[in-house]
């Protein structure tokens, strides 16, 4: 029976984390259980830096952006060695099972732990949405909703200069907050992994759209292609002056927006809960508004689909 539970949030941090810290501290009490804070995600863990947390630690955290506790990367986590002397550092404070909030990364962390007898229970915080598991991740609407009201708002300079916006937005490997945002936005163009570029097709589809209006909007993953030099290449050849914006880590801050802060309690009340019933390697998941928990491994696969059924509406509607 689990005794004590460790909780740390670890890679990008990403809106909802606070809420979720304070829904495993919350659950973890109300059910008799002690709870540990682990700053700066597993390089606390390695370092020692670990925390009692009560109720009130997590007071007024609920609608913070960020992570009270800190996140950081450590590669070396990667080596056995390493994470003995993180497990060394549970056993000081009597820790034997964590729950890790973050993205895939953090995942393989928490799988790689549970083989050596910690039990973990994975949250997915990452604004990416590149979870296979869960439709959603905590931070991916918060996300959405910063780079939407940012498109917008380049909207309306764009149209009163006739040129066309061109946005790099995050998402490493997953195309998500792209495509949603071209939908949201109505964009004329989106790149992304999924999608591809098609320097050619998005010089037609400029084109065309400066026939009938006075902007454009061409929405691009960040790593898919160097957006100034595209830039470039629309303003020498389509009618329409283009520039490029990097929205850059804004995309990660911010207050969570309510279905993230939701999203984020259900999935920290859960991962307690899935401690409790013995669960270890597994990791919490939406899927068709049922919160469940699964194995990490069956996570942390390709998802590419859902994002090609979304462009297909894009690209019927642009
Ligand atoms: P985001 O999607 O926001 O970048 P992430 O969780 O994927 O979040 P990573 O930097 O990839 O971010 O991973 C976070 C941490 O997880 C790493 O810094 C490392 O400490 C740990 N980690 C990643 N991969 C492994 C692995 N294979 N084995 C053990 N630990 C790992």
């Amino acid at each position: 029976m689990i005794k004590k539970i460790g909780v740390l949030t670890s890679g990008g941090d990403a809106p909802g984390m606070n809420a979720a810290i304070r829904a495993v501290v919350r659950t973890a009490i109300q059910k008799g259980i002690e709870v540990y804070g682990i700053h700066d995600g597993y390089l606390g863990m390695y370092e020692g830096r670990i925390e009692r947390l009560y109720r009130k630690s997590v007071s007024e955290r609920l609608g913070l952006g960020g992570t009270f506790l800190g996140t950081a990367r450590l590669k070396d986590f990667a080596k056995k060695e390493v994470r003995q002397i993180a497990i060394d550092n549970l056993a000081i404070y009597g820790i034997d099972a964590v729950v890790t909030i973050g993205g895939d990364g953090t995942y393989r962390g928490a799988l790689a732990l549970s083989e050596m007898g910690i039990h973990t229970v994975g949250v997915p915080g990452t604004i990416d949405n590149d979870i296979s598991g869960t439709d959603f991740t905590i931070g991916f609407d918060t996300a959405l909703n910063t780079v939407v009201e940012a498109v917008d708002k380049l909207r309306d300079t764009s149209s009163s200069h006739r040129r066309c916006s061109i946005i790099e937005v995050m998402g490493r490997n997953c195309g998500d907050i792209a495509v949603w945002t071209a939908i949201a936005v109505g964009a004329e163009f989106v790149v992304s992994k999924e999608t591809g570029f098609d320097l050619q097709a998005i010089i037609d589809n400029v084109t065309q759209a400066a026939k009938a209006k006075n902007h454009a909007i061409i929405i691009v993953a960040e790593n898919m292609v160097d957006v100034n030099w595209l830039a470039k290449e629309v303003s020498e050849k389509t009618p329409f002056d283009a520039r490029a914006t990097i929205l850059g880590h804004i995309q990660r801050g911010g207050r969570p927006t309510a279905k993230d802060r939701v999203l984020a309690s259900e999935m920290g009340y859960k991962a307690v809960e899935a401690l409790l019933n013995d669960e270890t390697g597994v990791c919490v998941c939406q899927r068709n508004n049922q919160i469940i928990t699964m194995p990490i491994n069956d996570a942390l696969g390709d998802d590419t689909p859902p994002v090609l059924e979304k462009y297909k509406v894009f690209k019927v509607l642009w």
